[in-house]
């Protein structure tokens, strides 16, 4: 049967990023030799690395005087990375969900922070508007895409003071004006390639600003100045983030990526909103997130919820159950996923409520 693959993260890749790389483990450019087994200093893997960088400079269209690094440690080791090196007296933060808190509370030990708003009280289920940032603060921290919640900030916010963002979940999912960010980083297990690499842009002029000490790997500095070559970078995922770089630029880049996101979530919740049996967890209909669409079973259904997720498992669905922490269901639509896939879901809403 076929798969419809909603997974959160580690998530939905295009197939021939998948292939490329099942191919490059198995020879890596007629070497003989599998991805696997060369060393990420081999003349040959160099040039994979300023593709990457290369490529993600043009579709972000990132101007001059930043770098693309590529670390390991995930999005949470970022969380400690952007204040030990941007936080000097004070940052503000805005809490929009538990990997934005999470943010939050690593800059804690590193100076002053301020959350300049919180939806946490009602449940993540908004992005708070209309909040004032301290204009003496270093940078304000933002998660664009709230990938546990289902929210997502469709613009960049129009502040005085440089932003630093999490893209991890909606990273090529649409344009971004990068000037505005002295920092954008993310897992790339989302959107981008398996886990095990971090994709980090950072404004150069931005760094050595901060009087402390930073640990060497811990220093940005380390890894513009060493082309993310400092340690052992991760080179698998390195590989197949280049093949879905590739493949973005093949597909018409982030324009058409924020095209088909849009469609796919307008027709997603579409039915959402249509069928009888469900709603839409997100309370600001602007704040929907075009990449994770949560819905629970209204009141008045909730004991057909593990009916309904058996019967989206019987169709293929995977990947559909809400996170562990908000319930119901959560159907992630990253850019690999096709049209198709959310079609397939829709029949089975349908489907469903046709039975009850
Ligand atoms: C998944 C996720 C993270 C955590 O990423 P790791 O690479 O596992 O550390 C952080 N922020 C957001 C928005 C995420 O979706």
């Amino acid at each position: 049967m076929k798969k419809h693959n909603f997974n959160a993260g580690p998530s939905i890749l295009p197939r021939e990023v998948i292939e490329k790389t099942a191919q490059a483990i198995l020879d890596f450019n007629d070497s003989g030799l599998s991805l696997m087994e060369i060393s990420h200093r081999a003349k040959d893997f160099q040039p994979v690395v300023d593709e990457a960088i290369s490529l993600f400079k043009e579709l972000l269209q990132i101007p001059e005087g930043y770098s693309v690094l590529f670390l390991g440690g995930g999005a949470s080791m970022q969380f400690c990375m952007v204040p030990y090196n941007f936080l000097e007296k004070k940052a503000a933060y805005l809490n929009t969900g538990a990997w934005a808190k999470k943010a939050l509370k690593e800059a804690k030990g590193f100076g002053e922070t301020v959350e300049v708003a919180s939806s946490e009280k009602e449940g993540f289920t908004y992005i708070p508007k209309n909040f004032t940032v301290p204009s003496d603060a270093d940078y304000l921290h933002i998660t664009t895409n709230n990938t546990i919640y289902g929210t997502e900030l469709h613009a960049d916010p129009q502040v005085d003071i440089p932003l630093v963002a999490d893209m991890s979940s909606d990273i090529f999912s649409r344009p971004v004006d990068v000037s505005k960010y002295i920092c954008i980083y993310g897992g790339a297990q989302k959107n981008l390639a398996p886990a095990g690499v971090t994709f980090v842009i950072v404004k150069n002029d931005a760094l050595g600003k901060v009087s402390r000490h930073i640990p060497t790997m811990l220093d940005y500095r380390t890894h513009v100045e060493k082309g993310s070559m400092f340690n052992t970078p991760p080179v698998v995922p390195i590989y197949a983030a280049l093949q879905t770089l590739r493949w973005l630029k093949a597909q018409g880049g982030v324009e058409e990526m924020q095209r088909r996101a849009k469609q796919r979530a307008d027709m997603l919740y579409a039915e959402i909103d249509r069928n009888k049996l469900f709603r839409g967890t997100v309370t600001a209909l602007e704040d929907r997130s075009y990449m994770n669409i949560c819905f629970v079973m209204k009141e008045e259904y909730k004991e057909l919820e593990s009916d309904f997720l058996n019967f989206a498992t019987g169709k293929g669905m995977v990947g559909i159950k809400g996170h562990r922490s908000v319930g119901g269901f959560r159907a992630s639509c990253y850019n690999a996923l096709p049209i198709e896939s959310v079609q397939a879901l829709v029949d089975c809403m349908k489907e469903f409520e046709k039975q009850h």
